[in-house]
C-alpha cells in the first residue's frame, strides 16, 4: 500500500518541525519542565504544521520514554497510536467544521470530565478549525477551562483567530496563543529536497522551485503536489513533469505576455489570453504567476540578481536578465500594484477573462515611467542641457518612451501658446504613477462629494462649510483650479484659501494634475462694482464670463465641459 509523502514524513518530534521552531521549542520546554498549560491556541495559515505540532505535543505528554528535554520517542505504542491517528483513549481529534453545535460542546465537556486512561496519561483534545465553533460551544468550553480537570489539555487550531476573538474573547484569555508562520519557499524546497533524497528520487532545482511556488506556503500541499507529480511518471523529477502533472502555466507564457506589454502590442493581448483560457489555465493562478514574474523583474531592475528570484527557474531568470531595462522599476511597480488591487475583486468576478484582458491592455498602453538616464540622454550629448537658454530642459520629442505630461491634458485653447510652460519631463514619473482621471471642471464636479467627504473625515468642517458656497469653474492647463464664490460671500475666500493645502490634497486623491487653486468672487451689482476701486483685468473678465454664462445656459455647459476661457 502506498503511503502518501505527507503522512510518511509527518514529524514525530518537536525538532522535526524546525520551520516553526519558535513554537516547537517552547512546547518542548514546557514538557521538559512539566509546565504544560490547559489550553493552547495555534494560529496560522493552512498546512503549516498546527495539527502536526498538536499531535507531537500529545505524544510527548503520553510517551513513556520521552527524553529529558521533552521529545517523544516516536516508537512506543502510545506514540505510534497517536501519530497514526488511530484510536487512542488519550487523544480526541475534533473537526469543529462538522461539530460546531452546543450539543457537541456539552458532549465534549462531559467527556473531558473523564480521567485520562492512566495515572501518567494526559487527555488531549485537538479541535481543528476552531473558529467554526459557536458562541454556545465556546461558553460550554469556557466553563471547562475555568476549572480544568487535571491532566486534560485543549489544543485549538485555527486559520482565523480574529473570529475566535469576536465570538469568545474570555476563552482567549485562558489560552496560550502561538502564531505559526507561513512557510517560505526556501524552507519548502529544503524539506522537499530532503524527502526526495530519502525516497531516492532525483529532482532538478527548477522542479523543486516550481513545486514550492505551487504549494504557496503549505508544507502539506508541497508534499501532496509532489505525490501527484511522482504518480504520473518515473525518472528524474523535472520542471516539465511538474508543470504537466499540476497543469501549471509555463513560464514562457508569462514571458510572452511580458514581451507584448514591453513592445506595446495591445492588440495581441486578446489572442494571448484566449490561448491561455483555451488551454484551461486558471486565470487567478495566472495573475499570481504574472505578479511573480514582475516581482522578479523588479528585483532585477533594482540590482538584486538572486534574492527576489528564488522561486524562478534558472532559465526564466536568464530570460528576464536578457530583458533588463525593457520595463523600468517604476513600470513594474505600477503593474504589480494594479494586480494587487485587482485580486480581491477578481476572485468574485464572473468576468475574469475580461478583467485580465483589460488590465493587460492597460499595461501595454500605459505611459511609461521615464528613467533619469533617459531624461539626461534627451538633454543632449553632454547630458547637461545647459545650452538651453530658456532653462526648461524639456527632452527632445524624439524620445519614444517619454510620455506626454499627464498633468496638462489637451485643451482647445491656450495649449499651443508658446508662453505655456512645458511640464518638465522629470515630473512625469510621479504624475504617471497613478491611474486617476485627469483634472477638469467636469471631473471635479463629478467627484465633488467624495472630495468633501474626505475633508469631513479629516475634520475640516469650516473648510467644508465654506466650500458649500464655492463652485469650481475653471482649470488652467497648468492645473490651477479657480473656485467661484456666490456673490456677496467674498468673506469665505479667506477660510477657503486657508485650507487650500488640504483641499488640493483631497482633490489629488481623486483626480490627477491639480497644482494650485484660487478663489474668485464675482461682482454682483453695480453698487459693489463701484465700491471696488481696483478692478484687475482678470476680475473684469471673470465678471463678463459669469454674466455671459448666466445669460446663456448652453454657453455655461460648454465652458464647463471644455474648460474654455473666454477671450476678448
Ligand atoms: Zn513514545
Amino acid at each position: 500500500m502506498y503511503i502518501s509523502l505527507a503522512r510518511k514524513y509527518r514529524p514525530k518530534r518537536f525538532a522535526d518541525v524546525a520551520v516553526q521552531s519558535h513554537v516547537s521549542n517552547t512546547l518542548k520546554g514546557a514538557i521538559a519542565r512539566g509546565r504544560v498549560a490547559h489550553g493552547y491556541l495555534l494560529c496560522g495559515p493552512r498546512g503549516v504544521g498546527k495539527t502536526t505540532l498538536a499531535r507531537v505535543l500529545a505524544m510527548a505528554l503520553n510517551c513513556e520514554n520521552k527524553t529529558d528535554d521533552g521529545e517523544p520517542c516516536g516508537v512506543c505504542s502510545s506514540c505510534t497510536r497517536i501519530w497514526t491517528g488511530s484510536t487512542s483513549l488519550d487523544v480526541v481529534e475534533i473537526d469543529a467544521a462538522s461539530n460546531r453545535g452546543v450539543d457537541d460542546a456539552r458532549d465534549l465537556r462531559e467527556r473531558a470530565m473523564y480521567a485520562p486512561s492512566g495515572d501518567n496519561h494526559y487527555k488531549v483534545y485537538i479541535v481543528d478549525e476552531a473558529h467554526m465553533l459557536t458562541r454556545e460551544a465556546w461558553n460550554a468550553l469556557l466553563k471547562v477551562l475555568e476549572e480544568p480537570p487535571p491532566r486534560v489539555v485543549f489544543v485549538f487550531a485555527t486559520t482565523e483567530p480574529q473570529k475566535i476573538a469576536q465570538a469568545a474573547a474570555p476563552v482567549l484569555s485562558r489560552l496560550q496563543r502561538f502564531d505559526f508562520k507561513r512557510i517560505g519557499p526556501a524552507d519548502v524546497r529544503a524539506r522537499l529536497s530532503a524527502v526526495l533524497a530519502t525516497e531516492n528520487v532525483e529532482a532538478t532545482p527548477d522542479a523543486l522551485a516550481m513545486l514550492a511556488r505551487a504549494a504557496d506556503g503549505s508544507m502539506r500541499d508541497a508534499l501532496s503536489l509532489t505525490d501527484q507529480t511522482l504518480s504520473l511518471g518515473e525518472g528524474v523529477l523535472t520542471a516539465e513533469r511538474v508543470r504537466e502533472a499540476l497543469g501549471l502555466i509555463a513560464e514562457d507564457e508569462y514571458l510572452a505576455i511580458y514581451d507584448l506589454i514591453s513592445a506595446r502590442e495591445a492588440g495581441a493581448i486578446f489572442p494571448a489570453v484566449a490561448r491561455l483560457v483555451d488551454a484551461g489555465a486558471d486565470l487567478g493562478a495566472f495573475l499570481g504567476g504574472l505578479a511573480d514574474i514582475f516581482r522578479a523583474a523588479l528585483a532585477l531592475a533594482l540590482g538584486d540578481e538572486s534574492g527576489g528570484l528564488a522561486e524562478l527557474s534558472d532559465r526564466t531568470r536568464e530570460s528576464l536578465l536578457e530583458r533588463a531595462g525593457s520595463l523600468t522599476a517604476g513600470d513594474l511597480l505600477r503593474m504589480l500594484s494594479a494586480i494587487t488591487e485587482l485580486e480581491p475583486r477578481f476572485r468574485r468576478s464572473g468576468q475574469q477573462q475580461m478583467l485580465v484582458e483589460t488590465m493587460l491592455v492597460r499595461f501595454a498602453l500605459m505611459d511609461r515611467t521615464v528613467s533619469l538616464e533617459e531624461v539626461l540622454r534627451g538633454l543632449g550629448p553632454d547630458g547637461g542641457g545647459s545650452e538651453d537658454s530658456d532653462g526648461r530642459g524639456a527632452p527632445r520629442a524624439t524620445q519614444p518612451r517619454i510620455p506626454a505630461p499627464t498633468s496638462a491634458p489637451a485643451r482647445p485653447s491656450r495649449e499651443s501658446s508658446p508662453a505655456a510652460p512645458a511640464a518638465p519631463a522629470t515630473a512625469a514619473p510621479s504624475a504617471a504613477a497613478t491611474a486617476l482621471p485627469l483634472l477638469s471642471v467636469a471631473a471635479l464636479r463629478e467627484r465633488w462629494e467624495a472630495i468633501l467627504e474626505r475633508l469631513r473625515a479629516d475634520g475640516r468642517m469650516t473648510l467644508v462649510a465654506s466650500l458649500e458656497h464655492a463652485t469650481p469653474v475653471e482649470v488652467s492647463p497648468s492645473g490651477e483650479i479657480t473656485f467661484e464664490l456666490a456673490p456677496d460671500l467674498g468673506h469665505l475666500e479667506q477660510p477657503i484659501m486657508h485650507g487650500a493645502k488640504e483641499l488640493l490634497a483631497a482633490i489629488g486623491a481623486q483626480l490627477e494634475g491639480a497644482t494650485r487653486m484660487k478663489v474668485r468672487v464675482p461682482l454682483s451689482s453695480p453698487v459693489r462694482e463701484g465700491a471696488t476701486r481696483r478692478l484687475s483685468a482678470e476680475a473684469v473678465k471673470a465678471e463678463r464670463l459669469s454674466s455671459l454664462r448666466r445669460r446663456d445656459p448652453s454657453l455655461d455647459a460648454a465652458v464647463r465641459e471644455l474648460d474654455l476661457e473666454l477671450m476678448d
